[in-house]
């Protein structure tokens, strides 16, 4: 039967089930629907859930009553309980800080100018390229095991701090090797095309080819990657090129996503025969890609956590897209030129803060919409019978509290798949 764990009194179990029979990513009002159990309790058996409901129900159940000496109980006190944040954005393959990086905005330098020092993302590649796998690897699942500590339990991780075939490759299998010695989720995503490298100034369409005929068949065929990314914006790639890279990833049985309108707008409408899994920053959308985006399961995934790092006064406008019916998601963006943080309940923080988004919206975006921007909703993002066992513990009375103590950790326990982990 393997493990088996028993959570009672729990004061507000979120559970985040479906309040409508309808499948797919929660929207608009349903964004406010948790599911919320008080004094609940949840049991799982073999890394699953099998019962969710209310402490006095659980601890009648003639299976539990014959079974208690082999279960964990685990006595909540009255804590929330609600689905370990589904982290979908995040970049964890690079080797250091970028400080030159945050000294110079700091004085007010420009993108351009910080890339003229020798920084931005070019700056991490040397890094990457030079360093051994393995070396990768601990620092991946040290970021891992630091993001469950917040309360993360599935983590999207992209490559593309390399970008040459060898070093996009080993990125991945860094991100392979970490996931197998976390018992958390890992989903992880090819980004070969994050920036043009310097070696291809001029000649973009040459790294394309590489990305399309060399990357991605690779990393399909040895599946090192379920999802292909592409930085589709000014000074990065075009629509053209995204749309290439894209076809080339279909082609290869890999599903994608994209980095939109973070820096300038880009028609989405192209994209949409893709079926793309998630459109992420969307600092700038057009008004006319809203009501299409409406009617797709595509989540668009915010990361106000990059807003906040660069001093920006602008963040995505989250009420615009959540009142037109558009599913959104929160994510860190973990990464060290503009978001180097690894903590959901920051991110929820910033969006109630910045992006107005109310305290349960921004809970749904990051468990159950950040799931469905993963494709993974069918296991993960809900408290409810048949689902992974993935749980976070807060240390509070209710969820609320959870982006109100910004900057301060409050989760007392994680459980991923059915895992207790160890206390950091
Ligand atoms: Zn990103």
């Amino acid at each position: 039967m393997g493990n088996s764990l028993l959570l009672v009194n729990i004061g507000q179990l979120l559970t985040l089930r479906a309040a409508s029979a309808e499948p797919g990513p929660h929207r608009g009002p349903a964004l406010r629907d948790l599911g919320i159990i008080h004094d609940g309790a949840v049991l799982c058996l073999g890394g699953k859930i099998v019962s969710v409901g209310q402490t006095e129900d659980a601890l009648r159940d003639p299976w539990l009553k014959s079974h208690r000496k082999s279960v964990t109980e685990i006595d909540c006190a009255g804590k929330v309980v609600l689905p370990g944040f589904v982290d979908s954005h995040t970049h964890p393959v690079f080797v250091g800080p970028r400080l030159v990086d945050f000294e110079k905005r700091i004085e007010g330098a420009s993108y351009t100018e910080i890339a003229a020092a020798g920084g931005g993302i070019r700056s991490s590649l040397e890094a990457v390229r030079q360093t051994a796998k393995s070396v990768l690897a601990s620092k991946v699942l040290a970021t891992l095991q630091k993001m469950a500590a917040l309360g993360s339990t599935t983590v999207e991780a992209k490559s593309g701090y390399g970008l040459t075939v060898a070093s996009e490759l080993k990125s991945l299998e860094a991100i392979q090797d970490a996931a197998s010695r976390w018992p958390g989720t890992v989903v992880s995503t090819l980004l070969g095309a994050h920036v043009v490298p310097e070696e291809f100034q001029g000649c973009s369409q040459k790294y394309v080819e590489i990305v399309c005929t060399e990357m991605i068949p690779r990393a399909a065929r040895r599946k090192l990657a379920q999802f292909v990314d592409v930085f589709c914006d000014r000074g990065a790639f075009t629509a053209e090129e995204t749309e290439q890279v894209f076809a080339a990833a279909e082609k290869h049985g890999l599903s994608v996503r994209g980095h939109m309108g973070q820096l300038s707008e880009t028609g989405l409408q192209p994209f949409l025969r893709f079926h793309p899994a998630s459109f992420d920053h969307m600092d700038h959308v057009n008004d006319s890609d809203i009501p299409q985006l409406a009617k797709h399961d595509t989540v668009a995934t915010l990361v106000p956590g990059a807003n906040y790092f660069l001093g920006l006064k602008e963040y995505p406008n989250a009420r615009r897209l959540i009142d037109a019916g558009v599913p959104v998601a929160l994510a860190t963006d973990y990464n060290p030129g503009t978001s180097p943080t690894i903590s959901m309940p920051m991110a929820m923080s910033l969006a109630c803060t910045h992006m107005k988004m109310a305290p349960a919206e921004a809970v749904t975006a990051s468990t159950i919409n950040g799931a469905w921007a993963l494709r993974v909703a069918e296991h993960k993002g809900s408290i409810e019978p048949a689902k992974d066992a993935d749980l976070a513990v807060f240390a509070v009375e209710d969820y609320r509290e959870i982006p109100y103590w910004f900057g301060a950790n409050h989760c007392a326990m994680t459980i991923l798949n059915g895992v207790v982990a160890p206390s950091p």
